[in-house]
């Protein structure tokens, strides 16, 4: 009898393993959420170049000598790139 439940166990081992084996192929868990990502802010940060507020998370990020810029457009950016080169 002893035997009997011993050998139960492996096979519903094994058919847990195949299960999830198995769901694992076809069904691919969604990634999975970053909850502590920091809430979404409609931040504001200044364009150098043409003094535009641009959202900060629609902005154009620009690092430079360890400092952030941001910046409307690509276009601004360039801009800058220009003047710093210059200057
Ligand atoms: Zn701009």
């Amino acid at each position: 009898m002893q035997r009997l439940i011993f050998f139960l166990i492996i096979v519903y081992l094994i058919y847990y393993l195949f299960k999830r084996f198995v769901s694992g192929i076809f069904r691919p868990r969604p990634p999975k959420r970053q909850k502590h990502l920091p809430p979404i802010t409609d931040e504001l940060v200044k364009d150098p170049v043409c003094g535009t507020y641009v959202p900060k998370k629609e902005a154009i990020v620009y690092g430079r000598r360890g400092k952030l810029y941001y910046f409307c457009s690509k276009e601004c950016l360039e801009k800058f790139k220009q003047q710093k080169a210059k200057g």
